[in-house]
């Protein structure tokens, strides 16, 4: 297969096809058919992050994809933001449609008049609720799966508070959120204000998480959005006070999508083919069979996979005929899967199991009476070592630079001094090729602008995806 290294964007497009992931020979450029093995793995991420919003008081609910142009227009910033990305069903049947409607590219105006009627008084709020559903853009940018594509599998939280201190706090819980999301995804990231000229239309502000793959592009991989009241006012959304007065609602989203799997993909992934972490991983431990004269290798092998799959690991038995153990090794570690067991004469005899890490490639013996809970350590020990593979790579790729001359030729995430103008942004664009993703907020430093020289802080600037 392709170089990684030296060929990321071949690399990437070779992978999900060869590991059967995705399918984008559809008919309709940027709507790709999530294959069996894909799909399995974008609901362990799902799990993953409905096992961290669902102690926090989020409720699931799921909204109608259409939206009326009605409704969608309420909010004025908000529809001017996507009106160029929007699907329109303009006919039901032979009929023209009396009003036009959207295929949802996000779910506020979907949500929103139905929050109006929701929220009455004080003990209606906090309204924590969340989707995971298709959403759709008319992306004209080229297209690339899971990274830029027209049916985007979409998570969206939506809360509304009683105060913008209660909305605040609710910004401070998404990010502790995140951590845990990314930590089990082994996925490094930067937090940064997007420029005002670029947060979320009808947001106060945003904040993205962002990555870097192994071509030197970032990737926004999440959002976490303050709306204030400025979709409350459009909406009507607002509660009763003690003293019979109205107030309306500080409102914030959180988004995340299949760009986490993709993110996945590329940066865990080696020229083998893909590395998954345990808990994304669709097979956890791969046993495969080594056929023998002399030992009940096959049966002892099924035992050995419902003794795994009764301790709640992810378990595929690869018992094949006509192919070679070399032959499914290469094909499960192309596949990603963290951990594989090799069962032979001596392991059928000797009850000691021999196992192999995807990452290292080293090799354990493993006696059978403490099977099940040596594996869960083995891949407990995997994911550390995938997020320390992550960590090396996400360094190499983010760099503070002192000064536009030094920024010649810098790839990845570029830290540098701006005063926050959308002019020296510009001539950083103009002169570097890069875009400005914000402000960075994981510190807070001063720093002088190195196009003009007035007093900021850290800007975060990068070719994007
Ligand atoms: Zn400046």
């Amino acid at each position: 297969m392709e170089n990684k290294k030296e060929n990321f964007s071949e690399w990437y497009n070779e992978i999900v096809e060869i590991a059967g992931l995705s399918d984008k020979r559809y008919p309709i450029k940027g709507m790709n058919v999530w294959l069996p093995y894909g799909l399995k793995a974008m609901q362990n991420i799902d799990r993953i992050i409905r096992q961290n919003v669902d102690p926090l008081d989020f409720q699931e609910v799921s909204f109608p994809v259409l939206i009326t142009r009605d409704q969608l227009s309420v909010e004025f910033e908000h529809v001017k933001g996507f009106e160029n990305e929007v699907y329109w069903v303009t006919r039901g049947g032979m009929e023209p449609l009396e009003v036009e409607m959207a295929l949802r590219p996000t779910s506020e105006a979907a949500m929103y008049g139905m929050f109006s009627l929701w929220v009455r008084s004080h003990a209606d709020l906090p309204l924590k609720i969340y989707q995971i559903v298709n959403v759709y853009r008319y992306e004209t940018k080229h297209t690339r799966t899971f990274i830029r594509i027209r049916e985007i599998h979409f998570f969206e939280a939506h809360t509304a508070h009683d105060s913008y201190e209660d909305a605040e706090r609710q910004m401070a819980e998404y990010r502790t959120i995140w951590d845990r999301i990314s930590s089990e995804l082994c996925l490094p990231f930067l937090i940064d204000q997007r420029p005002d000229w670029d947060k979320f239309p009808g947001a106060k502000y945003t904040l993205a998480f962002d990555t870097v793959l192994p071509g030197g592009r970032s990737l926004q991989i999440g959002t976490i959005h303050q709306y204030g009241t400025n979709f409350s006012r459009n909406y009507d959304i607002k509660y009763l006070k003690d003293d019979g007065t109205h107030e309306y609602a500080s409102q914030t989203t959180f988004g995340l999508s299949e760009r986490l799997l993709a993110a996945v993909i590329a940066i865990h992934g080696d020229d083998q083919g893909l590395i998954f972490p345990p808990d994304v991983a669709p097979v956890q431990v791969v046993v495969v069979p080594i056929p023998s004269k002399r030992a009940d290798v096959a049966s002892y092998s099924d035992s050995i996979a419902s003794l795994l799959r009764n301790a709640g690991i992810r378990v595929a038995l690869d018992s094949r005929e006509n192919y070679t153990p070399g032959f499914k090794y290469n094909e499960w570690e192309m596949k990603g899967v963290p951990l594989r067991i090799e069962i032979g004469d001596r392991e059928a005899e000797s009850r000691k199991i021999t196992a192999v890490k995807r990452t290292s490639r080293k090799k354990y013996q493993l006696l059978e009476g403490e099977l099940a809970s040596s594996i869960k350590a083995l891949l407990e020990e995997i994911k550390v070592e995938i997020s320390k593979r992550a960590d090396e790579h996400f360094s190499r790729l983010h760099r503070h630079y002192s000064s536009l001359e030094e920024m010649k030729g810098a790839e990845g995430l570029v830290l540098a001094g701006w005063c926050g103008s959308r002019e020296c942004s510009d001539t950083i664009e103009r002169t570097l090729e890069f875009g400005t993703l914000g402000f960075n907020r994981n510190q807070d430093s001063r720093e002088k602008c190195v196009v003009c020289g007035r007093e900021g802080s850290l800007g975060v600037f990068s070719r994007s995806y």
